[in-house]
């Protein structure tokens, strides 16, 4: 066999099982279609780190949950920004009152601690500054948000220094049952494999195609506020089935101390709609505070993990959630076990369970900062001006384990380019960096995907670009 376990998708479950599964002597590959690990995981890089109590059904509600206890151990050890910001579900009329009161006994009954049912005045106390009327909501003290990318890159750095072979720009094109084991064929390659761990979102193959077929889905709108300019609320706002067309609104402090304000739809909603809904949650928003709209598809909420076949070395991990990162670190401790449970191995000795230390030269003392440049000169260079991001950083995002190849890979690891100049004074700068340290000429430098060059052609012939 080439290996013992293969990993399809390198998205966030697929690296979190990774890094679990790398703390066993298992000869493991992950096998990835992109440029980059986690290339799908949310734009806006803050998610919530939900605690199940807006969940319908209970599996997703105790994952999420399960999930939620881990994380912020997860986030230090890692040391990725975590904020404990605590979340209100409101209710506005006394119909919503009476559907939140039945949130809050299901969630009780699932056994979720730390939570309150508050009254209008208790509500003011919590959260000073939420600026409109609200009648009831359920106060959780569990929920926070993180930054999903640097957790997923952070699962696959470890994976990698602990000798996961990742597998980028590959892709699977079919799994074969073996006498023993499978047969994985991808674009470039045919490995041999005892167990396959299926974290595609379209089950591969074989098995679930039914499920995925049938689902649904919603769109989610966001805007990105400037935090200085706005009343800004200290947790998490939640506001559920507001009509037919809306399913939920939200309003997010961001752990890089911004605001999103958030409306999940059914029906594609464009600008202005995302903006009447948006005021539902938050009075008075000035269009001139709105750095940025986005709208992407968003979820149907599936979540199949099927381990029915793993006595013939099978797994499919399908999560179509919009609490997909919040249920990671459970669900990959899960996959873990059963996998283990079903192959010879023992724990490794020489396990390394480190990140390896990076920069954040923004966040240090100037002494420190100065330590540094006197060590390495390209950490005195700015090259995003918005973000304060330095050349050094960008350099060590390249050559990190697993570094960035693209532009996108870039801007996520270092936060360059996320400016409110959105990449208009440093993208050429990023594609010369990255052209320079991998050796390639600037137009073949690719924003994320294939075919994504950023710059088409030279225009001029000029000895250098
Ligand atoms: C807008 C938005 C907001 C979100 N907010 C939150 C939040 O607040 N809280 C929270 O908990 N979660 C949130 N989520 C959920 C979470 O961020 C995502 O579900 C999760 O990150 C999905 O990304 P993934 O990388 O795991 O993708 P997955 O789809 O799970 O990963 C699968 C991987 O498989 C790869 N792949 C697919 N086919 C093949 C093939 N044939 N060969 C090889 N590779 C293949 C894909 O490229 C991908 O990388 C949000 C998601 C979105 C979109």
């Amino acid at each position: 066999m080439d290996y013992d376990v293969i990993i399809l998708g390198g998205g966030m479950v697929g690296c979190a099982t990774a890094y679990e599964l790398s703390k066993y002597s298992l000869n493991i590959a992950l096998i990835e279609k992109d440029y980059d690990v986690a290339d799908d995981v949310a734009f806006i890089n803050s998610s919530i780190v939900y605690d199940g109590v807006e969940c319908k059904d209970d599996l997703a509600a105790k994952l999420e949950n399960e999930g939620n206890k881990m994380m912020s151990n997860i986030c230090e050890k890692f040391h990725i920004p975590f904020k404990k910001t605590g979340s209100l579900i409101i209710a506005k009329t006394d119909e919503e009152v009476l559907e939140i009161e039945s949130m809050y006994e299901k969630a009780k009954k699932r056994g979720i601690n730390n939570i309150e049912l508050l009254d209008k005045n208790e509500i003011y106390k919590v959260e000073p500054n939420l600026n409109i009327d609200v009648k009831k909501a359920i106060y959780s003290k569990n929920t926070a948000s993180i930054a999903p990318f640097d957790l997923a890159i952070a699962y696959a750095e470890i994976a990698f220094d602990n000798g996961v072979n990742f597998k980028l720009e590959e892709v699977v094109l079919d799994i074969q049952k073996l006498s023993k084991g499978y047969r994985v064929i991808t674009n470039k390659n045919k490995f041999t494999c005892n167990i396959v761990l299926n974290t595609t979102p379209d089950g591969g193959t074989n098995a679930n195609k039914d499920s995925i077929d049938s689902r649904k889905g919603s769109n989610i709108n966001y805007f990105l506020l400037e935090d200085e300019s706005m009343n800004k609320c200290n947790n998490i706002i939640q506001k559920f089935n507001y009509n037919d067309a809306i399913k939920r609104i939200l309003k997010v402090p961001t752990v890089e101390g911004n605001t999103v304000l958030a409306v999940d739809s059914y029906k594609n909603i464009g600008y202005s709609d995302t903006l009447k809904y948006s005021s539902l949650l938050f009075n008075n928003i000035k269009e001139v505070d709105i750095n940025t709209f986005y709208n992407f598809p968003y979820y149907d909420d599936l979540v199949v993990i099927d381990d029915s076949l793993i006595d013939r070395g099978y797994v499919n991990v399908v999560i179509n959630h919009y609490g997909q990162v919040s249920m990671t670190p459970y669900v990959s401790q899960m996959i873990c076990e059963t996998v283990v449970n079903n192959i010879n191995c023992v724990l490794k000795k020489n396990f390394i369970d480190k990140r390896r230390e990076y920069y954040k030269i923004r966040e240090l003392p100037q002494d420190e900062v100065k330590k540094i440049i006197d060590m390495d000169k390209r950490y005195g260079k700015i090259v995003c001006m918005c973000n304060k991001i330095t050349e050094g950083e960008i350099v060590d995002s390249i050559r990190r384990p697993l570094g960035a190849r693209t532009i996108e890979g870039i801007k996520r690891r270092t936060g360059a380019a996320f400016g409110r100049c959105k990449g208009g004074y440093c993208l050429n700068k990023l594609a010369y960096i990255l052209a320079r340290e991998t050796d390639k000429l600037m137009t073949d430098i690719v924003k994320d995907s294939k075919k994504s060059n950023v710059m088409p052609c030279r225009i001029k012939e000029f000895d250098t670009m």
